[in-house]
Protein backbone atom coordinates (compact mmCIF):
# COMPACT_ATOMS: atom_id res chain seq x y z
CA UNK A 1 0.00 0.00 0.00
CA UNK A 2 1.22 3.33 -0.84
CA UNK A 3 0.52 6.42 1.02
CA UNK A 4 1.01 9.40 -1.22
CA UNK A 5 1.17 13.05 -0.12
CA UNK A 6 -0.39 16.42 -2.09
CA UNK A 7 -0.50 20.09 -1.80
CA UNK A 8 -4.55 20.32 -0.86
CA UNK A 9 -3.85 24.26 -2.30
CA UNK A 10 -2.64 23.51 -5.67
CA UNK A 11 -2.78 19.73 -5.66
CA UNK A 12 1.26 19.38 -6.59
CA UNK A 13 2.57 16.02 -5.91
CA UNK A 14 4.77 15.89 -3.06
CA UNK A 15 5.97 12.37 -2.24
CA UNK A 16 5.10 8.70 -1.77
CA UNK A 17 6.32 6.59 1.15
CA UNK A 18 5.83 2.94 0.60
CA UNK A 19 3.00 2.00 3.30
CA UNK A 20 4.33 -1.90 3.58
CA UNK A 21 7.74 -0.55 4.97
CA UNK A 22 6.52 2.03 7.26
CA UNK A 23 4.34 1.25 10.35
CA UNK A 24 1.34 4.06 10.29
CA UNK A 25 2.63 4.40 13.82
CA UNK A 26 6.18 6.39 12.76
CA UNK A 27 4.19 8.40 10.42
CA UNK A 28 2.78 10.45 12.98
CA UNK A 29 -1.11 9.63 12.07
CA UNK A 30 -1.66 8.12 15.46
CA UNK A 31 -1.57 10.82 17.02
CA UNK A 32 -4.20 12.41 15.13
CA UNK A 33 -8.19 12.17 16.08
CA UNK A 34 -10.25 9.81 14.03
CA UNK A 35 -12.06 12.97 12.75
CA UNK A 36 -8.30 15.08 11.96
CA UNK A 37 -7.86 11.91 10.18
CA UNK A 38 -10.93 11.54 7.90
CA UNK A 39 -10.10 14.94 7.34
CA UNK A 40 -6.77 14.39 6.11
CA UNK A 41 -6.46 10.87 4.80
CA UNK A 42 -8.30 9.75 1.75
CA UNK A 43 -8.47 5.99 1.14
CA UNK A 44 -8.27 4.24 -2.74
CA UNK A 45 -9.30 1.18 -1.97
CA UNK A 46 -9.13 0.61 -5.65
CA UNK A 47 -5.74 1.50 -6.03
CA UNK A 48 -4.74 0.37 -2.47
CA UNK A 49 -3.66 3.67 -2.07
CA UNK A 50 -3.82 6.26 0.66
CA UNK A 51 -3.89 9.51 -0.35
CA UNK A 52 -2.50 12.56 2.51
CA UNK A 53 -3.85 16.35 2.42
CA UNK A 54 -0.69 18.66 3.22
CA UNK A 55 0.40 21.79 2.20
CA UNK A 56 3.68 22.54 0.00
CA UNK A 57 6.18 24.98 1.13
CA UNK A 58 5.17 27.30 -1.74
CA UNK A 59 1.77 27.32 -0.55
CA UNK A 60 2.69 27.44 2.77
CA UNK A 61 4.85 30.49 1.58
CA UNK A 62 2.34 32.23 -0.44
CA UNK A 63 -0.27 31.88 2.96
CA UNK A 64 1.85 33.24 5.30
CA UNK A 65 2.70 36.35 3.70
CA UNK A 66 -0.93 36.53 2.42
CA UNK A 67 -3.29 35.10 4.64
CA UNK A 68 -6.21 36.95 2.61
CA UNK A 69 -6.08 34.25 -0.14
CA UNK A 70 -7.54 31.74 1.75
CA UNK A 71 -10.33 34.10 2.02
CA UNK A 72 -11.23 34.91 -1.47
CA UNK A 73 -10.51 32.57 -3.91
CA UNK A 74 -12.54 34.61 -6.20
CA UNK A 75 -11.90 38.06 -6.32
CA UNK A 76 -14.31 39.94 -7.24
CA UNK A 77 -12.45 42.47 -9.64
ZN1 LIG B 1 0.68 23.96 -3.00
Amino acid sequence: MDIVYYCKHCRSFLGTIDGTKTSFGSLGFSILTPDEREDIMEFDAVNQTIYVKTVCEFCETALREHPELLLTPTPLQ
